[in-house]
Protein backbone atom coordinates (compact mmCIF):
# COMPACT_ATOMS: atom_id res chain seq x y z
CA UNK A 1 0.00 0.00 0.00
CA UNK A 2 1.34 3.69 -0.92
CA UNK A 3 1.02 6.01 1.83
CA UNK A 4 1.48 10.11 1.12
CA UNK A 5 2.80 11.79 4.07
CA UNK A 6 0.62 12.34 7.19
CA UNK A 7 -0.47 15.95 8.35
CA UNK A 8 -0.32 14.64 12.12
CA UNK A 9 1.42 11.89 13.94
CA UNK A 10 0.16 8.56 13.17
CA UNK A 11 -0.90 6.18 15.94
CA UNK A 12 0.50 2.46 15.18
CA UNK A 13 -0.58 -0.83 16.86
CA UNK A 14 1.46 -4.02 16.70
CA UNK A 15 -0.13 -6.66 15.93
CA UNK A 16 1.75 -9.76 18.14
CA UNK A 17 -0.50 -12.84 18.00
CA UNK A 18 1.42 -16.17 16.68
CA UNK A 19 -1.46 -17.21 14.75
CA UNK A 20 -3.86 -15.89 12.12
CA UNK A 21 -7.09 -16.17 13.86
CA UNK A 22 -5.71 -14.19 16.57
CA UNK A 23 -3.93 -11.95 14.72
CA UNK A 24 -6.65 -11.27 12.75
CA UNK A 25 -8.81 -10.44 15.55
CA UNK A 26 -6.09 -8.02 16.75
CA UNK A 27 -6.39 -6.36 13.40
CA UNK A 28 -9.92 -5.97 13.84
CA UNK A 29 -9.77 -4.12 17.84
CA UNK A 30 -7.12 -1.85 15.67
CA UNK A 31 -9.27 -0.85 13.17
CA UNK A 32 -12.14 -0.57 15.66
CA UNK A 33 -9.58 1.54 18.27
CA UNK A 34 -9.11 3.88 15.23
CA UNK A 35 -5.26 2.96 14.71
CA UNK A 36 -3.43 4.80 12.31
CA UNK A 37 -1.21 1.91 11.08
CA UNK A 38 -0.28 -1.34 12.01
CA UNK A 39 2.97 -2.93 12.89
CA UNK A 40 3.36 -7.03 11.72
CA UNK A 41 5.62 -8.27 13.96
CA UNK A 42 6.65 -11.18 11.92
CA UNK A 43 9.15 -12.55 14.28
CA UNK A 44 5.91 -13.00 16.53
CA UNK A 45 3.54 -14.00 14.18
CA UNK A 46 5.46 -17.33 13.47
CA UNK A 47 2.88 -19.46 12.53
CA UNK A 48 0.14 -17.20 11.09
CA UNK A 49 -0.89 -16.38 7.72
CA UNK A 50 0.75 -13.06 7.74
CA UNK A 51 0.45 -12.60 3.47
CA UNK A 52 -3.22 -13.07 4.07
CA UNK A 53 -3.76 -10.94 6.68
CA UNK A 54 -1.95 -8.27 4.92
CA UNK A 55 -3.77 -8.66 1.91
CA UNK A 56 -7.09 -8.39 3.90
CA UNK A 57 -6.43 -4.76 5.89
CA UNK A 58 -7.11 -1.56 5.12
CA UNK A 59 -4.58 0.16 6.81
CA UNK A 60 -0.90 0.77 6.27
CA UNK A 61 1.60 -1.75 7.58
CA UNK A 62 4.75 -1.88 8.52
CA UNK A 63 6.83 -5.31 8.52
CA UNK A 64 8.84 -6.08 10.88
CA UNK A 65 10.98 -9.33 11.64
CA UNK A 66 12.92 -8.71 14.51
CA UNK A 67 15.91 -10.82 15.84
CA UNK A 68 16.39 -11.81 19.40
CA UNK A 69 19.73 -9.20 19.37
CA UNK A 70 17.78 -7.11 18.88
CA UNK A 71 15.01 -7.42 21.44
CA UNK A 72 12.66 -9.44 18.89
CA UNK A 73 12.00 -13.46 18.46
CA UNK A 74 12.62 -14.46 14.54
CA UNK A 75 15.18 -17.42 15.54
CA UNK A 76 16.12 -18.00 12.26
CA UNK A 77 19.45 -16.96 10.27
CA UNK A 78 20.12 -13.99 8.85
CA UNK A 79 19.76 -15.01 5.04
CA UNK A 80 16.61 -16.60 6.32
CA UNK A 81 15.51 -13.00 8.09
CA UNK A 82 16.46 -11.40 4.14
CA UNK A 83 14.18 -13.87 2.37
CA UNK A 84 11.30 -13.77 4.59
CA UNK A 85 11.42 -9.85 3.71
CA UNK A 86 12.12 -10.36 0.34
CA UNK A 87 8.68 -12.26 0.15
CA UNK A 88 7.33 -9.33 2.26
CA UNK A 89 8.26 -7.10 -0.04
CA UNK A 90 6.85 -8.74 -2.65
CA UNK A 91 3.47 -8.33 -0.67
CA UNK A 92 3.44 -4.62 -0.68
CA UNK A 93 2.97 -3.13 2.82
CA UNK A 94 3.76 0.45 3.41
CA UNK A 95 6.75 0.20 5.36
CA UNK A 96 9.62 -2.95 6.29
CA UNK A 97 11.36 -1.99 9.16
CA UNK A 98 14.54 -2.79 9.39
CA UNK A 99 18.09 -2.53 12.08
CA UNK A 100 20.12 -0.08 11.50
CA UNK A 101 23.16 -2.30 13.56
CA UNK A 102 22.39 -4.98 11.17
CA UNK A 103 22.01 -2.77 7.85
CA UNK A 104 26.17 -1.07 8.54
CA UNK A 105 27.18 -4.42 9.78
CA UNK A 106 27.01 -6.11 6.90
CA UNK A 107 27.55 -5.08 3.16
CA UNK A 108 24.93 -7.84 1.45
CA UNK A 109 22.06 -6.62 4.28
CA UNK A 110 22.32 -3.25 2.98
CA UNK A 111 22.96 -3.91 -0.85
CA UNK A 112 19.41 -6.49 -0.39
CA UNK A 113 17.42 -3.73 1.97
CA UNK A 114 17.91 -0.78 -0.22
CA UNK A 115 16.68 -2.57 -3.41
CA UNK A 116 13.51 -4.05 -1.74
CA UNK A 117 12.94 -1.06 0.07
CA UNK A 118 12.80 2.40 -0.93
CA UNK A 119 13.81 6.28 0.85
CA UNK A 120 10.32 7.73 0.19
CA UNK A 121 7.10 7.02 1.84
CA UNK A 122 4.94 7.36 -1.38
CA UNK A 123 6.99 5.07 -3.53
CA UNK A 124 5.90 2.17 -5.21
CA UNK A 125 8.25 0.21 -2.97
CA UNK A 126 7.68 -0.06 0.51
CA UNK A 127 9.56 2.76 2.10
CA UNK A 128 12.79 1.52 4.83
CA UNK A 129 12.07 2.40 8.27
CA UNK A 130 15.62 2.29 9.82
CA UNK A 131 15.67 1.75 13.45
CA UNK A 132 18.19 1.69 16.09
CA UNK A 133 16.83 0.48 19.62
CA UNK A 134 18.63 0.27 22.96
CA UNK A 135 16.36 -1.63 25.64
CA UNK A 136 18.48 -0.18 28.87
CA UNK A 137 19.43 3.24 28.34
CA UNK A 138 20.05 6.10 25.65
CA UNK A 139 23.29 5.81 25.14
CA UNK A 140 25.55 8.62 25.95
CA UNK A 141 26.88 8.40 21.71
CA UNK A 142 22.98 8.71 20.25
CA UNK A 143 25.08 11.91 18.12
CA UNK A 144 27.27 9.75 16.29
CA UNK A 145 24.01 6.96 16.14
CA UNK A 146 21.55 9.68 14.90
CA UNK A 147 23.75 11.31 12.36
CA UNK A 148 25.06 7.89 11.06
CA UNK A 149 21.26 7.09 10.49
CA UNK A 150 20.54 9.99 8.70
CA UNK A 151 23.30 8.86 6.19
CA UNK A 152 21.23 5.64 5.30
CA UNK A 153 18.37 5.71 2.39
CA UNK A 154 15.79 5.47 5.00
CA UNK A 155 12.35 7.09 4.27
CA UNK A 156 11.73 7.13 8.53
CA UNK A 157 14.38 7.31 11.52
CA UNK A 158 13.50 5.45 14.08
CA UNK A 159 15.12 5.72 17.17
CA UNK A 160 13.79 3.79 20.46
CA UNK A 161 15.97 3.67 24.14
CA UNK A 162 15.14 3.03 27.29
CA UNK A 163 14.55 6.00 29.72
CA UNK A 164 15.56 5.26 33.46
CA UNK A 165 14.11 8.39 34.63
CA UNK A 166 12.47 11.29 33.30
CA UNK A 167 15.65 12.91 32.13
CA UNK A 168 16.56 10.50 29.73
CA UNK A 169 13.63 11.92 27.56
CA UNK A 170 15.11 15.28 26.44
CA UNK A 171 18.02 14.33 24.50
CA UNK A 172 15.19 12.04 22.69
CA UNK A 173 12.95 15.48 22.35
CA UNK A 174 15.82 17.59 21.34
CA UNK A 175 16.22 15.05 17.65
CA UNK A 176 12.77 14.50 17.43
CA UNK A 177 12.35 18.90 17.21
CA UNK A 178 15.73 18.90 14.63
CA UNK A 179 14.98 15.98 12.71
CA UNK A 180 14.56 16.99 8.92
CA UNK A 181 12.74 13.91 8.10
CA UNK A 182 10.03 11.65 8.82
CA UNK A 183 11.55 10.08 12.81
CA UNK A 184 10.07 8.04 15.19
CA UNK A 185 11.58 8.77 18.65
CA UNK A 186 10.34 7.51 21.72
CA UNK A 187 11.57 6.63 25.12
CA UNK A 188 10.54 2.92 26.69
CA UNK A 189 9.88 2.26 29.97
CA UNK A 190 7.46 3.98 32.66
CA UNK A 191 9.86 7.06 32.55
CA UNK A 192 9.74 6.92 28.54
CA UNK A 193 5.26 7.21 28.57
CA UNK A 194 5.48 11.22 28.25
CA UNK A 195 7.69 10.63 24.92
CA UNK A 196 4.86 8.36 23.89
CA UNK A 197 2.02 10.96 23.89
CA UNK A 198 4.59 14.20 23.20
CA UNK A 199 5.12 12.19 20.06
CA UNK A 200 1.62 14.46 18.77
CA UNK A 201 2.71 17.77 20.19
CA UNK A 202 6.50 17.28 18.61
CA UNK A 203 5.29 16.20 15.10
CA UNK A 204 7.18 12.67 14.88
CA UNK A 205 5.91 10.56 11.94
CA UNK A 206 4.43 8.02 14.63
CA UNK A 207 3.70 6.60 18.00
CA UNK A 208 3.14 3.07 19.27
CA UNK A 209 0.42 2.25 21.64
CA UNK A 210 -1.26 -0.86 22.45
CA UNK A 211 -5.04 -2.75 22.57
CA UNK A 212 -3.94 -3.45 25.98
CA UNK A 213 -0.97 -4.06 27.98
CA UNK A 214 -0.91 -7.75 27.88
CA UNK A 215 -0.74 -7.28 23.69
CA UNK A 216 2.05 -4.38 23.76
CA UNK A 217 4.97 -5.15 22.07
CA UNK A 218 7.53 -2.49 24.62
CA UNK A 219 7.66 -1.59 28.08
CA UNK A 220 5.45 1.90 28.66
CA UNK A 221 3.07 1.32 25.65
CA UNK A 222 -0.26 3.09 26.61
CA UNK A 223 -3.25 1.46 25.09
CA UNK A 224 -5.54 3.56 22.00
CA UNK A 225 -7.94 4.24 24.59
CA UNK A 226 -6.00 5.64 27.42
CA UNK A 227 -4.51 8.09 24.80
CA UNK A 228 -7.86 9.23 23.23
CA UNK A 229 -9.67 9.52 26.66
CA UNK A 230 -7.16 10.39 28.97
CA UNK A 231 -4.82 12.51 26.82
CA UNK A 232 -6.73 13.72 24.18
CA UNK A 233 -4.60 12.37 21.64
CA UNK A 234 -6.58 13.79 18.62
CA UNK A 235 -6.17 17.18 19.95
CA UNK A 236 -2.68 17.17 20.40
CA UNK A 237 -0.69 19.59 17.90
CA UNK A 238 2.28 21.43 17.37
CA UNK A 239 0.70 24.25 19.01
CA UNK A 240 -0.44 22.91 22.23
CA UNK A 241 0.24 24.07 25.63
CA UNK A 242 2.02 21.67 27.74
CA UNK A 243 0.41 20.95 32.06
CA UNK A 244 1.32 18.23 34.07
CA UNK A 245 1.63 17.38 38.09
CA UNK A 246 4.96 16.38 39.57
CA UNK A 247 4.89 14.10 42.17
CA UNK A 248 6.28 10.79 43.87
CA UNK A 249 4.75 8.30 43.09
CA UNK A 250 2.25 9.79 41.02
CA UNK A 251 0.03 6.10 40.25
CA UNK A 252 -2.81 7.43 42.11
CA UNK A 253 -3.06 10.89 40.89
CA UNK A 254 -6.66 12.14 39.54
CA UNK A 255 -5.35 14.86 38.05
CA UNK A 256 -4.43 13.97 34.50
CA UNK A 257 -7.90 12.86 34.21
CA UNK A 258 -9.50 15.98 35.64
CA UNK A 259 -7.53 18.22 34.11
CA UNK A 260 -7.63 17.04 30.64
CA UNK A 261 -11.29 17.02 30.86
CA UNK A 262 -11.73 20.33 31.87
CA UNK A 263 -9.61 21.48 29.03
CA UNK A 264 -11.56 19.10 26.84
CA UNK A 265 -14.66 20.66 27.98
CA UNK A 266 -13.79 24.52 27.66
CA UNK A 267 -11.72 23.91 24.18
CA UNK A 268 -8.41 24.23 25.82
CA UNK A 269 -5.42 23.89 23.54
CA UNK A 270 -3.90 21.90 26.60
CA UNK A 271 -2.03 18.83 27.24
CA UNK A 272 -1.56 17.64 31.29
CA UNK A 273 0.55 14.88 31.94
CA UNK A 274 1.97 13.06 34.49
CA UNK A 275 5.62 13.92 35.36
CA UNK A 276 6.73 11.50 38.05
CA UNK A 277 10.51 12.83 39.58
CA UNK A 278 12.45 11.04 42.73
CA UNK A 279 12.34 12.92 45.92
CA UNK A 280 15.13 14.87 45.74
CA UNK A 281 15.63 18.92 44.83
CA UNK A 282 18.37 18.01 42.48
CA UNK A 283 16.16 15.88 40.73
CA UNK A 284 13.54 18.63 40.60
CA UNK A 285 15.67 21.13 39.99
CA UNK A 286 17.40 19.39 36.89
CA UNK A 287 13.76 18.72 35.82
CA UNK A 288 12.32 21.86 35.50
CA UNK A 289 15.84 23.39 33.64
CA UNK A 290 15.77 20.74 31.34
CA UNK A 291 11.96 21.86 30.43
CA UNK A 292 12.05 25.46 30.58
CA UNK A 293 15.40 25.61 28.23
CA UNK A 294 13.46 23.60 25.49
CA UNK A 295 10.92 26.63 24.31
CA UNK A 296 9.49 24.29 21.72
CA UNK A 297 7.81 21.86 24.45
CA UNK A 298 5.38 25.00 25.60
CA UNK A 299 5.72 23.98 29.10
CA UNK A 300 2.55 26.34 30.83
CA UNK A 301 2.05 25.27 34.21
CA UNK A 302 2.28 22.33 36.89
CA UNK A 303 0.58 21.25 39.56
CA UNK A 304 3.00 20.09 42.51
CA UNK A 305 2.47 17.67 44.70
CA UNK A 306 3.76 15.29 47.63
CA UNK A 307 7.00 15.42 48.10
CA UNK A 308 8.17 18.56 45.90
CA UNK A 309 6.19 21.31 47.13
CA UNK A 310 8.95 22.34 49.11
CA UNK A 311 11.26 22.09 46.52
CA UNK A 312 9.12 23.89 43.96
CA UNK A 313 9.38 26.93 46.80
CA UNK A 314 12.54 27.19 46.97
CA UNK A 315 12.82 26.83 43.24
CA UNK A 316 11.09 29.71 42.49
CA UNK A 317 12.83 31.77 44.93
CA UNK A 318 16.31 30.83 43.32
CA UNK A 319 14.86 32.11 39.99
CA UNK A 320 13.15 35.42 41.52
CA UNK A 321 9.62 34.08 41.12
CA UNK A 322 6.68 35.77 41.89
CA UNK A 323 5.18 33.48 45.02
CA UNK A 324 1.41 34.01 46.12
CA UNK A 325 1.15 35.29 50.42
CA UNK A 326 -0.79 31.70 50.70
CA UNK A 327 2.34 29.97 49.47
CA UNK A 328 4.62 31.98 51.45
CA UNK A 329 2.60 31.24 54.73
CA UNK A 330 2.68 27.68 54.07
CA UNK A 331 5.98 27.27 52.98
CA UNK A 332 5.31 25.27 50.07
CA UNK A 333 3.85 25.57 46.35
CA UNK A 334 1.47 23.56 44.33
CA UNK A 335 0.71 25.38 41.24
CA UNK A 336 3.68 26.97 38.81
CA UNK A 337 2.45 29.22 36.11
CA UNK A 338 5.02 29.81 33.51
CA UNK A 339 3.91 32.42 31.03
CA UNK A 340 4.79 32.24 26.70
CA UNK A 341 7.82 34.04 27.49
CA UNK A 342 9.39 32.05 30.22
CA UNK A 343 8.21 34.14 33.55
CA UNK A 344 7.89 31.89 36.83
CA UNK A 345 5.20 32.33 39.03
CA UNK A 346 3.76 30.08 42.34
CA UNK A 347 1.19 29.40 44.20
CA UNK A 348 -0.69 27.85 46.57
CA UNK A 349 -4.52 26.82 45.54
CA UNK A 350 -4.65 24.29 49.43
CA UNK A 351 -5.25 26.91 51.30
CA UNK A 352 -8.04 29.02 49.98
CA UNK A 353 -9.80 25.13 48.39
CA UNK A 354 -9.71 23.77 52.07
CA UNK A 355 -11.24 27.07 53.62
CA UNK A 356 -13.85 27.66 51.26
CA UNK A 357 -14.66 23.86 51.11
CA UNK A 358 -15.54 23.89 54.81
CA UNK A 359 -17.27 26.80 55.25
CA UNK A 360 -19.04 26.34 52.02
CA UNK A 361 -20.05 22.54 52.96
CA UNK A 362 -20.81 23.61 56.86
CA UNK A 363 -22.97 26.49 55.47
CA UNK A 364 -20.73 29.07 57.06
CA UNK A 365 -18.57 32.05 56.52
CA UNK A 366 -14.50 32.65 56.58
CA UNK A 367 -15.47 35.30 59.43
CA UNK A 368 -17.47 32.46 61.17
CA UNK A 369 -14.71 30.93 62.30
CA UNK A 370 -13.08 33.51 64.32
CA UNK A 371 -12.90 32.68 67.85
CA UNK A 372 -14.42 29.19 66.79
CA UNK A 373 -12.58 26.24 68.38
CA UNK A 374 -11.15 23.63 65.44
CA UNK A 375 -9.56 20.42 66.41
CA UNK A 376 -7.29 19.48 63.40
CA UNK A 377 -6.49 15.89 63.42
CA UNK A 378 -2.74 15.22 62.01
CA UNK A 379 0.11 17.12 60.94
CA UNK A 380 1.33 16.57 57.68
CA UNK A 381 1.07 18.10 54.45
CA UNK A 382 -2.92 19.15 54.62
CA UNK A 383 -3.12 19.68 58.24
CA UNK A 384 -0.48 22.55 57.06
CA UNK A 385 -2.51 23.99 54.64
CA UNK A 386 -5.84 23.85 57.28
CA UNK A 387 -3.67 25.39 60.08
CA UNK A 388 -1.80 28.28 58.07
CA UNK A 389 -5.30 28.76 56.46
CA UNK A 390 -7.90 28.41 60.14
CA UNK A 391 -4.98 30.46 62.01
CA UNK A 392 -5.41 33.13 59.50
CA UNK A 393 -8.79 33.29 59.78
CA UNK A 394 -9.15 34.17 63.66
CA UNK A 395 -9.88 30.22 64.76
CA UNK A 396 -8.65 28.72 67.99
CA UNK A 397 -6.77 25.55 66.31
CA UNK A 398 -5.86 22.51 68.48
CA UNK A 399 -3.85 19.84 66.54
CA UNK A 400 -3.48 16.33 67.71
CA UNK A 401 -0.94 14.14 66.08
CA UNK A 402 0.28 10.24 66.07
CA UNK A 403 3.19 12.09 66.34
CA UNK A 404 3.58 14.70 69.07
CA UNK A 405 7.09 16.38 67.91
CA UNK A 406 5.26 17.05 64.70
CA UNK A 407 2.12 18.89 66.17
CA UNK A 408 3.88 20.50 68.68
CA UNK A 409 6.07 22.35 65.61
CA UNK A 410 2.91 22.71 63.11
CA UNK A 411 1.44 24.34 66.20
CA UNK A 412 4.22 26.66 66.97
CA UNK A 413 4.62 28.05 63.34
CA UNK A 414 1.06 28.91 62.97
CA UNK A 415 0.17 29.89 66.40
CA UNK A 416 -1.50 26.64 67.33
CA UNK A 417 -1.90 24.57 70.27
CA UNK A 418 -0.19 21.10 70.08
CA UNK A 419 -2.27 18.56 72.61
CA UNK A 420 -2.01 15.46 73.06
CA UNK A 421 -3.46 12.37 71.37
CA UNK A 422 -4.83 11.23 74.37
CA UNK A 423 -7.05 13.85 74.90
CA UNK A 424 -9.05 14.03 72.05
CA UNK A 425 -12.04 12.53 73.84
CA UNK A 426 -12.39 15.14 75.82
CA UNK A 427 -12.28 17.71 72.65
CA UNK A 428 -14.40 20.74 73.21
CA UNK A 429 -13.76 22.00 69.78
CA UNK A 430 -17.11 21.89 67.96
CA UNK A 431 -15.41 21.82 64.33
CA UNK A 432 -13.43 18.62 63.69
CA UNK A 433 -10.54 18.56 60.63
CA UNK A 434 -9.29 15.26 59.59
CA UNK A 435 -6.53 15.45 57.76
CA UNK A 436 -4.77 12.03 59.03
CA UNK A 437 -4.95 9.48 55.94
CA UNK A 438 -7.01 7.36 58.42
CA UNK A 439 -10.00 6.04 56.25
CA UNK A 440 -8.65 6.08 52.81
CA UNK A 441 -8.59 3.59 50.26
CA UNK A 442 -7.94 0.82 50.77
CA UNK A 443 -8.46 0.92 54.82
CA UNK A 444 -11.81 2.07 54.18
CA UNK A 445 -12.72 1.04 57.91
CA UNK A 446 -10.51 3.11 60.13
CA UNK A 447 -11.52 6.49 61.77
CA UNK A 448 -9.14 9.24 63.29
CA UNK A 449 -12.04 10.33 65.87
CA UNK A 450 -13.65 8.11 68.10
CA UNK A 451 -17.61 7.61 67.27
CA UNK A 452 -18.82 7.78 71.03
CA UNK A 453 -17.73 11.56 70.96
CA UNK A 454 -19.73 12.96 67.71
CA UNK A 455 -22.47 14.90 68.12
CA UNK A 456 -25.26 16.80 66.31
CA UNK A 457 -23.66 20.04 67.27
CA UNK A 458 -20.47 19.50 65.56
CA UNK A 459 -19.25 20.42 61.77
CA UNK A 460 -16.82 16.87 60.61
CA UNK A 461 -14.77 17.65 57.56
CA UNK A 462 -12.82 14.59 56.59
CA UNK A 463 -10.38 15.62 53.74
CA UNK A 464 -9.60 12.36 52.68
CA UNK A 465 -11.65 11.85 49.36
CA UNK A 466 -10.82 8.44 48.54
CA UNK A 467 -14.18 7.12 49.45
CA UNK A 468 -15.87 9.99 49.25
CA UNK A 469 -18.09 8.57 51.86
CA UNK A 470 -15.60 7.81 54.50
CA UNK A 471 -16.33 5.77 58.26
CA UNK A 472 -15.78 8.79 59.69
CA UNK A 473 -18.09 11.03 57.76
CA UNK A 474 -20.71 7.80 57.61
CA UNK A 475 -20.85 8.01 61.67
CA UNK A 476 -21.17 11.92 61.91
CA UNK A 477 -24.12 11.66 59.86
CA UNK A 478 -25.44 8.56 62.10
CA UNK A 479 -24.60 11.39 64.94
CA UNK A 480 -26.81 14.21 63.12
CA UNK A 481 -23.39 16.39 62.45
CA UNK A 482 -23.28 18.42 59.50
CA UNK A 483 -20.69 16.78 57.06
CA UNK A 484 -18.08 18.18 54.44
CA UNK A 485 -15.93 15.53 52.75
CA UNK A 486 -12.76 15.54 50.70
CA UNK A 487 -14.17 16.00 46.97
CA UNK A 488 -14.74 19.56 47.21
CA UNK A 489 -11.57 20.51 48.70
CA UNK A 490 -9.60 18.82 45.89
CA UNK A 491 -11.80 19.95 43.20
CA UNK A 492 -11.48 23.48 44.50
CA UNK A 493 -7.73 23.20 44.36
CA UNK A 494 -7.32 21.98 40.96
CA UNK A 495 -9.93 24.27 39.94
CA UNK A 496 -8.08 27.19 41.17
CA UNK A 497 -5.18 25.81 39.48
CA UNK A 498 -6.74 25.41 36.48
CA UNK A 499 -7.85 29.04 36.28
CA UNK A 500 -4.53 30.23 37.00
CA UNK A 501 -3.40 28.15 33.60
CA UNK A 502 -6.14 29.53 31.11
CA UNK A 503 -7.74 32.26 32.95
CA UNK A 504 -10.78 31.07 32.50
CA UNK A 505 -13.34 29.63 34.95
CA UNK A 506 -12.87 26.01 35.35
CA UNK A 507 -15.88 23.42 34.63
CA UNK A 508 -16.20 22.56 38.09
CA UNK A 509 -19.43 19.79 36.93
CA UNK A 510 -16.99 18.25 34.48
CA UNK A 511 -14.41 17.91 37.38
CA UNK A 512 -16.79 16.31 39.74
CA UNK A 513 -17.87 13.99 37.48
CA UNK A 514 -15.06 13.23 36.43
CA UNK A 515 -13.93 12.48 40.27
CA UNK A 516 -17.28 10.42 40.66
CA UNK A 517 -16.72 8.44 37.63
CA UNK A 518 -12.69 7.24 38.80
CA UNK A 519 -13.89 6.85 42.34
CA UNK A 520 -16.85 5.27 42.27
P1 LIG B 1 1.12 13.31 55.12
O1 LIG B 1 1.87 14.58 54.99
O2 LIG B 1 1.82 12.04 54.85
O3 LIG B 1 0.49 13.26 56.59
C1 LIG B 1 -0.22 12.14 57.02
C2 LIG B 1 -0.81 12.40 58.38
O4 LIG B 1 -1.59 11.28 58.74
C3 LIG B 1 0.25 12.59 59.46
O5 LIG B 1 -0.22 13.49 60.40
C4 LIG B 1 0.35 11.18 60.03
O6 LIG B 1 0.78 11.14 61.37
C5 LIG B 1 -1.10 10.75 59.97
N1 LIG B 1 -1.24 9.30 59.97
C6 LIG B 1 -0.88 8.46 58.97
N2 LIG B 1 -1.16 7.20 59.32
C7 LIG B 1 -1.68 7.25 60.57
C8 LIG B 1 -2.16 6.27 61.47
N3 LIG B 1 -2.14 4.96 61.15
N4 LIG B 1 -2.63 6.66 62.66
C9 LIG B 1 -2.65 7.98 62.99
N5 LIG B 1 -2.21 8.95 62.18
C10 LIG B 1 -1.74 8.59 60.98
O7 LIG B 1 -0.14 13.32 54.13
P2 LIG B 1 -1.01 14.57 53.67
O8 LIG B 1 -0.52 15.06 52.36
O9 LIG B 1 -1.14 15.52 54.78
O10 LIG B 1 -2.40 13.85 53.36
C11 LIG B 1 -3.22 13.38 54.42
C12 LIG B 1 -4.53 12.90 53.83
O11 LIG B 1 -5.24 13.99 53.26
C13 LIG B 1 -4.33 11.95 52.64
O12 LIG B 1 -4.31 10.64 53.13
C14 LIG B 1 -5.50 12.20 51.74
O13 LIG B 1 -6.54 11.28 51.99
C15 LIG B 1 -5.96 13.57 52.14
N6 LIG B 1 -5.74 14.55 51.06
C16 LIG B 1 -6.81 15.27 50.67
C17 LIG B 1 -6.66 16.21 49.68
C18 LIG B 1 -7.85 16.96 49.22
O14 LIG B 1 -7.70 17.82 48.34
N7 LIG B 1 -9.02 16.69 49.74
C19 LIG B 1 -5.42 16.45 49.09
C20 LIG B 1 -4.33 15.69 49.54
C21 LIG B 1 -4.51 14.76 50.52
P3 LIG B 1 2.34 11.11 61.75
O15 LIG B 1 2.81 12.52 61.69
O16 LIG B 1 2.37 10.51 63.09
O17 LIG B 1 3.00 10.24 60.70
Amino acid sequence: MIMSLPQRTLLAVPITAADTVLARQQILSAQAARADILEFRLDLMADSDWSALLAETSLPVIATARPTDQGGEFAGSESQRLDLLKKVAQARPAFIDFEFPHFIGSAKAREFISSITCDSIDADKPGLIMSFHDFESVPSNLDDIVSQISDTPAAVVKIVCFAQSIQDNFSLFDFAHQASRPSIILAMGQAGQISRVLAAKLGTFLSFSCLSTAESSAPGQISVDRLRSLYRWDRISRSTAVYGVIGFPLGHSLSPAIHNAAFEDIGFDGLYLPFLIEPAYERFAAFMDSFLAREFLDLRGLSVTIPHKENALRYLQQHNAFIDPPAQRIGCVNTIVISPDGNLAGYNTDLDAALDALTAGAGISHADLAGRAVAVLGAGGVARALVAGLTAAGADVFIYNRTAERARSLAEEFGATAIDLAELPQTTARIIVNCTSLGMHPDTGASPFPCRCLSSDMIVFDTVYNPPRTRLLTQAVQAGAKTVNGTDMFINQAARQFSLWTNQPAPVHIMHQVLKDVLL
